[in-house]
């Protein structure tokens, strides 16, 4: 008989023992019996079917003294970050005790006070604890199997930000200018230079907001609003009853291809990016490591790359906007984006087909993103198609299933029926039929 070792399952700490070690060891204090806090007003839980959260993204130009304190709020908040990821993962490795959002935030009270942490007070707490939230969402979705486990925020890896909720900024809406006005952060004097490029709805108060540096060194300020959001009146086929529907079929040769034959190309600005970007990356390479030069070339690469983001963000927005004005049913195959990257790991010899994939990646996860939250704001649905339906290599015409084919073949012709397809549009074809069939089967 085979002998089967088994690995004792790690046992969890709980009750008495494990409130010991998080207090005597980790140093969390315990909660607070008699917490002083106000009671908060009551609220309607009603909520108004209309009422969205929607973001708004505004570039701003910070001061000297802004720029100081904002640089160091990013620190703090990433330092935070770090030191709350050891304490979880500490706790958990060492002493199989679970932390959560709340001791951490407790842990953080210990660590403002702690000798030599003064500078932590220069920054408002409230970004802190914000910082601990998303510390543990990024666990929720490692929990969730939904990503990988958290990784520490490094300087100039991540991009800088930090997250306001409403404690944490003071707002004064314009009279004269309903919709915009002054946005004063915690710990700052003066309120921030903000281009207003679009107004807000006039009379809302931001829920949230979080302020970002790119790698460009741009400064962003993100306010999420509580907005009312009519949806759109449903669209049907001309003629019919039935709703407009549509397949789209995402790709590297066109960026969308619609059943009808429509397609969307990559952005004429994309291709001169992508020869620039392999042309330093090409410099990049002959530099000597550390040096200098390697550095510049290094920061050139990234602000290249937010532009490239930038691009493909707004023609992505200008596009899922359209379709979902345009149509009732949009029909999507379910990639997982994981999927598609890993595809293209390795080295050297996959670099260049890396590059054209980062460059032309059609932002498949960009765009289900967009079309989920523009459906659910105009009342239009969006439907999944799993992915290892064959809709390429299913015809279109006649159902019949044609062998497996390269990417680099563009078009084919069906032995059972003859008929000659584009690879893209019968794809796209075949995922509105089987979205179709999908939604009157539920
Ligand atoms: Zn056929």
């Amino acid at each position: 008989m085979e002998k089967v070792a088994v690995k004792p399952e790690p046992m969890a700490e709980r009750g008495g023992d494990a409130e010991h070690i998080k207090r005597e060891v980790l140093g969390i204090a315990g909660r607070r019996k008699h917490h002083t806090r106000r009671a908060s007003r009551l609220q309607s839980h009603a909520k108004d079917p209309e009422a969205h959260h929607r973001l708004y993204r505004f570039r701003f130009y910070p001061t000297e003294e802004q720029a100081e304190q904002l640089e160091r709020t990013f620190g703090a908040c990433r330092w935070v970050y770090n030191e709350g990821l050891a304490l979880r993962s500490d706790a958990w490795e060492r002493y199989r005790v679970h932390v959560g959002f709340a001791e951490t935030c407790r842990a953080l009270t210990g660590w403002k006070r702690a000798e030599g942490k003064e500078w932590l007070n220069d920054v408002s707490s409230v970004t802190l604890q914000q910082s601990l939230r998303h510390l543990d969402q990024a666990y929720q979705r490692f929990f969730k199997g939904r990503a990988k486990y958290p990784k520490r925020e490094k300087k100039g890896r991540a991009r800088d930000s930090a997250t306001y909720s409403r404690r944490g900024f003071r707002w004064v809406e314009d009279p004269q200018q309903p919709g915009t006005g002054s946005i004063t952060l915690a710990k700052q004097s003066q309120p921030l230079d903000i281009r207003w490029s679009r107004a807000l709805p006039g009379g809302v108060v931001p829920v949230r907001l979080s302020v970002t540096r790119d790698r460009a060194g741009r400064y962003f300020v993100s306010t999420l609003v509580e907005e009312r959001i009519a949806p759109l009146p449903a669209v049907f086929a001309p003629g019919t009853r039935e709703p407009k529907a549509v397949g789209l079929d995402v790709g590297l040769a066109s960026l969308v291809t619609l059943d009808d034959g429509t397609k969307f190309d990559h952005p004429r600005l994309l291709r001169r990016y992508a020869e620039k970007l392999a042309r330093l990356q090409r410099e990049l390479h002959r530099k000597v490591r550390g040096s200098r030069n390697r550095n510049k070339v290094r920061q050139k690469i990234a602000r290249l790359y937010v532009l490239i983001g930038d691009v493909r963000r707004d023609m992505l927005d200008q596009l899922t906007t359209r379709l979902v004005r345009e149509n009732q049913v949009l029909v999507v195959e379910d990639l997982s984006v994981a999927n598609l990257t890993r595809a293209a790991r390795g080295k050297g010899r996959r670099r260049k087909a890396r590059l054209n994939e980062t460059i032309f990646d059609a932002g498949w996860g960009e765009l289900v993103r967009q079309l989920r939250y523009k459906c659910e704001w105009y009342g239009r649905q969006l439907v999944f198609v799993d992915r290892f339906f064959p809709s390429t290599r299913r015809c279109s015409a006649c159902r019949a299933l044609g062998p497996k084919m390269d990417v680099s073949v563009r078009e084919w012709t069906c032995a059972a029926c003859g008929a000659l397809h584009d690879r893209d549009v019968n794809a796209a074809v075949n995922l509105r039929q089987e979205g179709l069939r999908l939604l009157a089967a539920a």
